[in-house]
């Protein structure tokens, strides 16, 4: 077995090790990075079906095809994602954000703000709820930026800058991100940034739903802390788990969503502007939507 199959197989094995599911193994003990070429195979055999559809968005259920509708009575309660073997399949499903948790009865005041997401943090702790944990993950990447953030960006997952320094969008993609933000007349500093997954994938792949799923509980409570009045989903991967429907992104710019009692503009993803620098106009027309519901004005060129 070579190239990203086996480090990714052993992330795996390691994970439902944690998980208490270790049956599938053949002979002796587990030594951690020391797993045997045929136990892998095992797993690949005994876990084929989750990790084939946790592989592939295609197949990923989709429980929340209204993605827009206001969260109903029978919302999800946020302990569905205990990290079970159980509760494995659940994490599967594709559920908006609206969904998964009813909204606080109660804003957090700006002054309580800081304490509430350092108890989110330190909830997290040094996290092995999924994967992403033993995939070579240096840092956790928690978010970062105002605490009164009136627009929240939500990007996909950290690459390697940002698992270097444990903050979002440090990398080629944040210093346009960066641009993006003072062209609308912001600073990083007045808007509060953070990703779907905290982890970063191994080279960079797209997080698997069980990945994205296990991580959101802690970013759906940092929307709840700050509350912003505005969120932009960067990217198909923000877009899908917020929303929780894996719809094109051309048919979900230009027009506003609902999440966690803000309104979720779509626009693309700073890494795929880089790759397709024509497509900035675009973005920028997502951007202007967003300004005018702030009520900003774009920064004047230099
Ligand atoms: N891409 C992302 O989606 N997030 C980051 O933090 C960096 C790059």
């Amino acid at each position: 077995m070579q190239g990203e199959a086996e480090p990714q197989l052993r992330a795996w094995v390691e994970y439902f090790r944690d998980l208490g599911v270790h049956d599938f193994y053949r002979r002796g003990e587990f030594a951690p990075g020391a797993v045997a070429e045929e136990t892998v195979v095992a797993v690949m055999q005994a876990e084929a079906a989750v990790v084939s559809a946790a592989s592939s968005p295609s197949v990923v259920a989709v429980a929340d095809g209204e993605s827009d509708e206001a969260y109903p009575a029978d919302a999800i309660p946020v302990e569905h994602f205990a990290a079970t073997s159980a509760s494995v399949p659940q994490l599967m499903k594709l559920v908006s954000f609206n969904k998964l948790a009813p909204l606080p009865a109660a804003k957090v005041p700006v002054a309580e703000r800081a304490a509430a997401l350092l108890a989110i943090q330190e909830e997290i702790g040094d996290c092995t709820r999924c994967p992403l944990a033993y995939a070579g993950r240096h840092k956790i990447v928690f978010g970062d930026g105002s605490l009164a953030a009136r627009l929240m960006f939500i990007g996909e997952g950290p690459g390697a800058d940002e698992d270097a320094q444990g903050i979002p969008f440090v990398g080629k993609a944040g210093q346009l991100l960066n641009n993006m933000i003072g062209a609308i007349g912001l600073t990083r500093d007045e808007v509060y940034i953070a990703n779907i997954v905290k982890c970063r994938p191994p080279g960079n792949r797209v997080p698997e739903p069980v990945e994205a799923n296990t991580c959101s509980q802690f970013l759906l409570r940092q929307i709840d802390v700050v509350q912003p009045e505005v969120i932009v989903a960067l990217g198909s991967t923000a877009a899908t788990y917020l929303l929780g429907a894996k719809q094109s992104l051309s048919s979900l710019r230009g027009r506003w969503h609902a999440c966690r009692g803000a309104k979720l503009a779509v626009t693309y993803h700073p890494a795929f502007l880089l790759r397709d620098p024509r497509q900035k106009v675009e973005a920028w027309k997502d951007l202007q939507m967003v300004m005018a519901e702030l009520g900003l004005k774009a920064a004047k060129k230099s």
